[in-house]
């Protein structure tokens, strides 16, 4: 508890433009290499590039999202630095004049609290191309196809304060792009990654340690992960006597460690300055309203909206607001089962549904069972012709592709018996064949009535209405 722990993010997330951001080339993932860079992406001599206004109006779109100033005239820079899949030589970004200015964005942590984490600025810029080492022994394989395809770079200030809270920061801006539109959010192809920058302070002391920074994390495991690591590493240099050295470092996540890939050039070392070819970007308060406009009910607000509409918890509004598509898809069940299960079928959604989801790796996209098709379950507990105990055994089956709720009910003859007279029937065979569990329930142990509802259940196959045969039972026993 003596250290303190201190992180800023840098996320890199690709926009879904279907061209590059200066050139016409397409953007499209996994195409042969090196057939998707033009003259335009690989800077050849005599060639200037275009500006994609889509790519402007998504970096608005997320400023208005974070409620950050948008610069009214930003400017796009030369970055020089050599890189053998950066074949001009530079990199256009923007440096002292970015398109998003200050914003912020809040956090949910553990303890249902909230938390603001300060966005110092997000600018527009190209991607490079990828170098591959995998299949090539000896070699460097070189795929330009990524080169000039537009990022947003979203810079936070460094006001994260565990691996949790910069997991938890990854995750909501990750949630945001994707509601936006702006980004695909697939980060095995790496459309959205970060770089963390970590330093530790002694607790108490106001200046903020020295950091270092570990590049191109693109899960969120991986980002908790590295940053366990480099803060041990770190607290174990300075309490050895030593100093931490700024500088860049790679995370291996098969070992869980952090190594040293470069020191950290300083800023000016890439020569930064605006580009000749580019005008500098104007956007006016028209452009910017149009885009107000258009934006979608937010993950913040909607989150509101679940707890005060559906009277659901803060835990639960924040997990089923975590992506659109879940938000939507819970909606649609609570539409069909009956306005007043919201919290039964939000307990569906991120229960049964996510775990079976999760268990295969599907999307909520493609759930062989619908929204409407679990909302109808839903109805059939509600209206009693199911327990919810039975209703699992349904879901598996509707899961499995053998038809609706009512299908499923009838074809395994399921309905629940809510006939009286056939539970209490039930009820005497039970009493009478267990004669020493009776004497010991009336003579004082009563716990053993759970025996009692168990063997009911069992003689009736889960199919007797638990609300019935605990009411029968007290009378009968
Ligand atoms: P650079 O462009 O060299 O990466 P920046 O000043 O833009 O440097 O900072 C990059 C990131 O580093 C920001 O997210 C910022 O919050 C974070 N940061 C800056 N200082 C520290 C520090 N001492 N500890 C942790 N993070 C830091
Ligand atoms: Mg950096």
């Amino acid at each position: 508890m003596e250290w303190e722990t201190v992180i800023g993010l840098e996320i890199h997330a690709q926009l879904s433009t279907r061209s590059k951001i200066f050139s016409g080339a397409s953007t499209a993932y996994g195409a042969e290499p090196n057939t998707q860079a033009c003259a335009v992406d690989l800077g050849l001599p005599g060639v200037l590039p275009v500006l994609n206004e889509k790519a402007v109006a998504m970096a608005v779109k997320l400023g208005l999202a974070i409620d950050a100033e948008i610069t009214p005239r930003s400017v796009f820079a030369r970055k020089n630095y050599f890189y053998p899949d950066l074949p001009k030589g530079y990199q256009i970004s923007q440096y002292e004049l970015p398109v998003v200015g200050r914003g912020h964005l809040e956090i949910e942590l553990e303890d249902g609290e909230t938390k603001t984490i300060g966005v110092t600025r997000a600018h527009l810029e190209e991607d490079a191309g990828k170098s591959l080492h995998e299949d090539f022994h000896g070699m460097t394989g070189i795929d330009l196809n990524r080169a000039g395809t537009p990022l947003l770079e979203i810079v936070s200030e460094p006001d994260m304060r565990s691996p949790r809270e910069a997991v938890a920061y990854m995750k909501k801006m990750h949630s945001l792009v994707r509601y936006l539109g702006i980004c695909d959010g697939n980060m095995q192809e790496g459309s959205f990654r970060c770089d963390a920058n970590v330093s530790v302070r002694r607790r108490g002391t106001e200046k903020f340690g020295t950091r270092t920074e570990i590049k191109n994390l693109n899960s969120f495991r991986f980002l908790e992960k590295a940053i366990e690591f480099e803060v041990e590493r770190q607290i174990d240099v300075l309490e050895g006597g030593g100093a931490v050295v700024q500088e860049t470092r790679l995370f291996d996540p098969d070992k869980g460690e952090t190594r040293s890939m470069r020191s950290k050039e300083e800023a000016n070392d890439y020569r930064y300055f605006p580009d000749p070819d580019l005008l500098p970007l104007d956007i006016d308060s028209t452009f910017i309203e149009q885009i107000r406009a258009e934006l979608p009910e937010l993950p913040d607000e909607k989150k509101n909206r679940f707890k005060t509409h559906y009277g659901l918890s803060a835990y639960d509004a924040a997990t089923l607001t975590t992506s659109r598509e879940m938000a939507d898809y819970f909606e649609a069940v609570v539409e069909q089962a009956d306005a007043g299960q919201a919290k039964m079928a939000a307990n569906w959604v991120m229960g049964e549904l996510s775990g079976a989801l999760n268990r295969e790796g599907r999307e909520i996209g493609d759930s062989p069972v619908s929204a409407q098709a679990l909302g109808g379950l839903l109805a059939r507990i509600q209206d009693n012709t199911i327990s919810g105990k039975i209703a699992k055994e349904v879901f598996e089956a509707m899961w499995a592709g053998e038809g609706d709720a009512d299908t499923v009910i009838e074809a395994k003859g399921l309905k629940q018996i809510t006939d009286t007279g056939a539970i209490e029937q039930v009820i005497d065979q039970v009493i009478a064949d267990n004669p020493k569990q009776l004497e010991q329930y009336r003579s004082g142990k009563d716990k053993l009535f759970g025996f009692f509802v168990g063997q009911v259940m069992k003689q009736t196959g889960g199919k007797a209405n638990p609300a019935q045969v605990n009411e029968l039972l007290k009378k009968k026993l």
